[in-house]
């Protein structure tokens, strides 16, 4: 009995302990870096200063020198940065419209002056009018094991022409802010040879690359403003005319925040996730079909990839003088895009908030190097963007559901990529801001999501959601590569298929992501030819003719298929026959032209290749088919043809 009470009270003080949070779980990440950020919002001057304190530890067996970090504000300084260069564009001529970051003060822990020991570099391009990032060479090495913590004094003034940070009137979106470390990759860690920082310059076509980090972040601004951010409201404090807000994020590869006086804030809650959304006043009809969106994209990617590991959530419908920064990611806090006016029928702003929440597994979660592969990120989340959106909103119409038109998320990626001029890029690039003649966006979102879902035809969904369940599971928090993906793919489906697909997946990795040729498969023709009686001297038995006696309402039939383009995948082929039979054949579509021939007393109607539409690289879909037409008069055939047309139009806009 007293054992008992014991028991009793031990659990009680666990509960306690638990709910009042004093028992942390184990960190998510192993938190190479941290920043402990107090700011001030001057909304005269569209600065944001203040200090910070900052660390990075050395977890790699290298003795490091240098420390190096982004200061991506920079960017928005001059047209000549690499960013408007390679935009061919300006933030604009006057002081307000330009973004910058200025160092005042950069000191170790103990107070040493490191300043004089910071210089501007350009490992990308060598630009000298780039200032994005800097190298800091340190008093003494950094030793395996190692903490480099730096406080340093910042400015950063924000431009004025959103660029997904930046401010319009008195609405702000900040982000990419502070002085933040790259990513120091030791020997082995995915391509590294041998250790080395890798910290890349701000770029028009790339994204970014980030150690999870602990983020303590204080944030002075006047009253009137409402706030959201990727962290948890710790404190608030409200003097009357200015607030202290302080917010606590553990985890994430990003920290950005918002602020402006005409948000109006929502929450609901899914399972362990408190959801904020700040949007418009004017936009609250738009309320329930944001969290509707977010809650699907949740519950798909929880079920299906691994569970959403933050227990908070914010996201934010910009108003329309900051649609500029509509559409963007930073893990635990993304931007979604809608307007006052929003039809029922158009499924796009439920597209871009399922889109970007997405991200918080794949940049968040995962974190791969966007500068290098961003193809794991934004061609991947597209790919589980398509699902979600076709699973919660009609496979058939997932986009767009109007009587008159209905478009599925996947086709209107992969009409995209079909109908592409881009579509033979190569997906794995050296860099994202290296892919020629404009092709960026066509490797990393559109040609990946399309060869993903072909992936899926082939090896099935439920090994697919496998795939990343495991993916996921090895590799959350640890930035993944390319090359570890693949490696996945290949242990999954040799698990759970055996060789039926050879002894590894790198055949077709070696054809999508990393080759530039097409997928097009053709019926070119059906033959039904009366069977061939044997005449002459007959030296032998006629085997058919045993088999088949009738010889006289005999056929030899054949389906006649070829290999347009250089891609070759397996295919099913579908031959109907006119007496109502139907065989479905395997082809492993490699020769460049295929026959299927079968005797008997039934000749063949049509032939389909691929009838249940699983390679969707297949760039031609009208040519997968083949009907052999009866005769009748012309009329009748034009009319058919038109209506056979029609019906490709929609079967592919239903896709
Ligand atoms: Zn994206």
């Amino acid at each position: 009995m007293k054992r008992f009470s014991i028991c009793l009270i031990i659990l009680a003080i666990f509960i306690y302990l638990s709910n009042a949070q004093i028992i942390n779980k184990l960190p998510l990440s192993d938190r190479v870096t941290g920043y402990r950020i107090d700011v001030n919002l001057d909304t005269g001057s569209k600065t944001v200063n203040g200090n910070m304190e900052a660390f990075w530890v050395n977890k790699s067996s290298d003795t490091v020198p240098d420390i190096r970090m982004h200061l991506y504000m920079n960017a928005f300084r001059s047209n000549r940065t690499t960013y408007y260069t390679e935009m061919r564009g300006s933030p604009g001529n006057k002081d307000s419209d330009l973004g910058w970051i200025e160092i005042s003060s950069f000191t170790d822990e103990n107070g040493v002056d490191l300043l004089p020991l910071m210089e501007y570099i350009s490992p990308d391009d060598g630009n000298k009018e780039d200032k994005t990032v800097i190298r800091i060479l340190l008093p003494e090495p950094a030793m395996p094991g190692d903490t480099i913590s730096v406080k340093i004094d910042f400015e950063t003034k924000l431009a004025s022409r959103i660029r997904r940070t930046g401010f319009t009137d008195d609405f702000y979106f900040v982000a990419q802010w502070f002085p933040k470390f790259g990513v120091y990759e030791a020997a082995g860690m995915r391509y590294a040879v041998k250790g080395a920082w890798n910290c890349h310059q701000f770029h028009a076509t790339s994204e970014f690359y980030s150690n999870h980090s602990v983020y303590d972040v204080t944030l002075n601004l006047p009253t009137e403003y409402v706030t959201g951010s990727g962290g948890k409201l710790i404190s608030e404090k409200d003097d009357g005319e200015m607030k202290t807000l302080t917010w606590r994020a553990e985890d994430i590869v990003d920290f950005a925040w918002t602020a402006w006086p005409g948000y109006s804030v929502f929450t609901d809650r899914w399972k362990n996730v408190d959801i904020t959304l700040l949007i418009p006043g004017n936009r609250v009809k738009q309320v329930e079909r944001q969290f509707t969106a977010v809650k699907n994209a949740l519950e798909y990617l929880d079920q299906n990839v691994g569970p959403y590991p933050w227990p908070h959530l914010t996201f934010v419908d910009p108003p329309s003088i900051g649609s500029g920064a509509g559409g963007m990611e930073y893990t635990t806090l993304f931007t979604s895009a809608s307007s006052t006016i929003m039809p029922d029928w158009l499924h796009m702003p439920e597209m871009v908030t399922v889109h970007e929440f997405g991200h918080a597994y794949f940049m968040g979660i995962l974190a791969s190097n966007e500068f290098e592969e961003p193809w794991l990120d934004e061609g991947v989340n597209s790919y589980w963007e398509e699902r979600i959106m076709d699973n919660y909103y009609s496979s058939k119409s997932g986009l767009i559901n109007h009587r008159l038109l209905k478009v599925s998320d996947k086709s209107s990626a992969r009409i995209a990529y079909t109908r592409s001029p881009a579509r033979q890029v190569v997906s794995n690039n050296e860099y994202s801001w290296k892919y020629p003649h404009g092709t960026y966006s066509m490797m990393s979102y559109q040609k990946t999501a399309t060869w993903l879902h072909t992936l899926t035809g082939i090896i099935g969904e439920e090994t697919m959601n496998n795939v990343f369940r495991e993916y996921y599971r090895k590799w959350a928090f640890r930035h993944p590569s390319g090359k570890d993906f693949i490696d996945v793919v290949n242990v999954v489906v040799r698990m759970e298929h055996g060789d039926r697909f050879g002894s590894d997946m790198n055949w077709f990795f070696d054809q999508t992501l990393y080759g530039s040729g097409i997928c097009d498969y053709k019926v070119s023709g059906i033959s039904n030819r009366k069977y061939h009686k044997p005449e002459g001297k007959a030296d032998s038995v006629d085997a058919v003719a045993m088999e088949w006696p009738n010889t006289d309402s005999l056929y030899t039939v054949v389906a006649m298929l070829e290999r347009i383009g250089d891609v070759m995948l397996p295919v099913d082929v579908l031959i109907h026959f006119t007496n109502g039979d139907e065989i479905l054949e395997k082809w492993d579509g490699k020769e460049r032209y295929k026959d299927f021939t079968y005797t008997g007393y039934r000749e063949i109607e049509w032939v389909k290749i691929d009838p249940e539409f699983r390679i969707a690289m297949d760039v031609n879909y009208i040519n997968n088919s083949f009907t052999l037409e009866p005769q009748r008069a012309p009329l009748h055939r034009l009319v058919n043809r038109i209506l056979a047309f029609i019906q490709f139009f929609f079967s592919i806009m239903l896709l």
